[in-house]
């Protein structure tokens, strides 16, 4: 059974070759739904909707420019005549400890991972209003719920929380218009922003707090990407869906 068939969905950062957005991109696709694939680079996200199959679209939208975001919301729109789901998969991440954070740093973590989240909503939420109906799905991460993880800095963490509550907002806000909002908050996934950076002693430490006794897939959070934008998840908005293997239990 097809679970997207006709619907039309956004993806930021979905370029990046063995990633979460690239992941759900592909997954929601063999869905049915036709995908906007965002990232920094057209090349790159063109490359990537060109993979998915026919008829998909790949665009450059740097995810902290307001303007960026709108135009891209407006060229699919054209397009599609309706936009049903985004994904706010766009991220970045610091390794660093509180008192080596700098304003820049600061700046550039917070503004991929919640202004980009919110300008990116911003973006798509007056024609989910116009349509009564849309889910927007964003990536938050477990960081934000324990305070941090191995690469995860304090202000990632921060911009991840910031994230939750950013979604629950937009969730109350909208729930009576029809539209929908929830995050998801993946554990240790392995991804370019996690694999080739782990020592040994690194994974031990980490699997010895994953119950289920490995670390998770990008396949994994699209699963959980593409339950929360499909109708199977129609009454629920707000949440927050751990996809960590148990880390947290
Ligand atoms: P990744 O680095 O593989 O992909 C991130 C993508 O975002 C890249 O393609 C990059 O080009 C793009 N990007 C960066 N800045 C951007 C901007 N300003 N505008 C548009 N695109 C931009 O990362 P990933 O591991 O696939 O992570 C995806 C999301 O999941 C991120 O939000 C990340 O914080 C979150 N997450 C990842 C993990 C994990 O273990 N991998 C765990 C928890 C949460």
């Amino acid at each position: 059974m097809k679970l997207l068939s006709g619907k039309f969905a956004i993806v930021t950062g979905a370029a990046s070759p063995r990633g979460l957005g690239k992941a759900t991109a592909t997954l929601m696709a063999a869905h049915g739904a036709t995908i906007g694939v965002l990232d920094l680079e057209a090349t790159a996200a063109e490359n990537v909707a060109r993979e998915l199959g026919d008829g998909h679209v790949g665009l450059a939208c740097d995810v902290t420019d307001k303007a960026a975001c709108e135009t891209a919301a407006e060229r699919l729109l054209s397009a599609w005549g309706r936009i049903d789901i985004l994904v706010n998969n766009a991220g970045i991440t610091q390794p660093l400890k509180i008192m080596t954070i700098e304003p820049e740093n600061y700046d550039a973590v917070l503004d991929v991972n919640l202004r980009g989240t919110l300008y990116m909503s911003q973006a798509v939420i007056p024609q989910m209003r116009r349509q009564r109906s849309g889910s927007i799905v964003n990536l938050s991460s477990v960081s934000a719920q324990r305070g941090g993880g191995i690469f995860g800095g304090p202000h990632y963490s921060a911009a991840k929380a910031g994230i939750l509550g950013l979604t629950k907002a937009i969730a109350r806000e909208l729930a009576p218009e029809g539209v929908r909002a929830n995050a998801v908050c993946p554990g240790f996934i392995a991804t370019d922003i996690t694999e080739g950076k782990l020592t040994d002693a690194m994974r031990e430490q980490i699997l010895q707090g994953i119950p289920m006794g490995r670390v998770g897939t990008a396949e994994d959070v699209a699963g959980c990407c593409l339950f929360l934008a499909s109708d199977l998840s129609s009454y629920v908005t707000g949440s927050e869906v751990d996809v960590n293997g148990g880390s947290l239990i």
